[in-house]
């Protein structure tokens, strides 16, 4: 990211309203324990589309520790979210915040692979008006052909990490090791954008958010 876009990003995040303590705690545990979850910018900008959307029914990819599954019910009080996590410590983890928070009424995580929940979810007619993937970046392609079979006509799909710390708008520069991520997440994007059914738009905010409204 270049000096600007860091100054701009610093102003942005100065002008969010400060946490609150309870959302705070869970920063810092994030924080703490290098557990990756979303900048606070973007975890903003998605809850202005939840308070527009109002949506009922919302699946996420990618739990951690359940920072925004919590977070999401600031912009959508009344959905019900299912929520999918690989990994087990993260996965105890996120239940007990969301018990702590006494929101195990409304959260429901999954513990398991992705694809395959998703798979069982998709064969379980299931239906979501907001689906959320924030995990395995690489298997984005895959979580979208199953995303697509269960999103609401009118659904909006939210990807993140869609421009991976700007490697993939400078993908010449992309360490070797990550060549084979980003040459999959600008394929990713390109499919996204040129989707008939979909109309998507890339914010170039924090890692790169794409907003995918569903026909
Ligand atoms: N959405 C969370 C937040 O903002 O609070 C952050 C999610 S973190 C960026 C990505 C999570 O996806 C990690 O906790 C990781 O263990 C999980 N993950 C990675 N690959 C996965 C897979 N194949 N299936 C399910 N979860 C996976």
């Amino acid at each position: 990211m270049g000096e600007m876009n860091k100054e701009i990003k610093k102003y942005l995040e100065s002008l969010l309203p400060a946490s609150s303590a309870s959302v705070a705690m869970l920063e810092n545990d994030a924080e703490a324990n290098h557990v990756p979850i979303i900048d606070r910018s973007s975890m903003h900008m998605i809850n202005l589309i939840l308070k527009i959307k109002q949506p009922e029914k919302i699946l996420e990819i990618g739990t951690a520790i359940g920072y925004s599954a919590l977070r999401m019910l600031e912009g959508a009080e009344h959905a019900d979210i299912i929520t999918i996590e690989k990994d087990d410590t993260r996965y105890h983890e996120a239940i007990s915040n969301i018990q702590a928070w006494q929101r195990d009424h409304q959260i429901q995580v999954i513990a398991g692979d992705a694809a395959e929940v998703m798979q069982e979810l998709a064969e379980s007619k299931k239906q979501f008006d907001v689906i959320f993937m924030d995990a395995a970046k690489g298997q984005y392609q895959t979580y979208f052909d199953l995303a697509d079979k269960m999103l609401t006509s009118g659904g909006i799909l939210i990807t993140d990490n869609v421009l991976f710390r700007g490697m993939v708008y400078s993908a010449e520069e992309a360490p070797k090791k990550y060549k084979t991520l980003v040459r999959k997440l600008k394929a990713y994007n390109e499919m996204l954008m040129n989707h008939p059914d979909y109309h998507t738009s890339i914010i170039p905010m924090d890692d790169g958010v794409s907003i995918s409204y569903k026909r």
